[in-house]
């Protein structure tokens, strides 16, 4: 558990940063959790969520359309140091992936006012870098979705101005 948190560190930060927000989005449109073994690479990725029924690929579509619409919003995305039980007084934060030992201050990711997230993982400052999310697959079987994704047009690198 511990060596799959600590191991985050190193996604690529569009991609991380889309996972984010892909989460929170999944959250939102279908009460479920957010992905637990998610698989990010530089230019593809993909995540699982456990639902009771399979999606519609119109349903599909609207996850790509909100990520894509939340990202368009250029959020700022800023990490922030809190203590343990404040962050976890934060609405919607979901604890489950913490490992027991991760201390009494957590790091909090904020994707805006949109998604909230303890991560210790490497994110760009704006949602604008992220570029255009693409849901290039997705299958559903013995109740877990699973997304796979791609970016286009994204900017790495913090010196971009939107
Ligand atoms: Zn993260």
């Amino acid at each position: 558990m511990t060596t799959d948190f600590v191991a985050k560190k190193d996604y690529f930060s569009p991609m991380h940063t889309a996972e984010h927000v892909l989460n929170q989005t999944m959250v939102r449109l279908f009460g479920c959790a957010r992905s637990k073994n998610a698989h990010i690479e530089k230019n593809k990725s993909k995540c699982d969520y456990f639902l009771s029924a399979a999606p519609t690929q119109a349903q599909i579509e609207q996850v790509q359309r909100q990520v894509n619409e939340v990202l368009a919003q250029h959020l700022p995305v800023r990490a922030q140091t809190l203590p343990r039980l404040e962050a976890a007084r934060i609405a919607g934060l979901d604890m489950s992936k913490l490992p027991a030992d991760a201390g009494d201050m957590l790091r909090v990711v904020f994707i805006g006012d949109y998604d909230a997230c303890p991560c210790i993982g490497a994110h760009v400052q704006n949602t604008a870098q992220v570029g255009r999310f693409m849901i290039s697959s997705w299958d559903y079987a013995d109740g877990r979705l699973r997304i796979r994704f791609k970016l286009e047009d994204c900017v790495p690198q913090e010196s971009q101005h939107s």
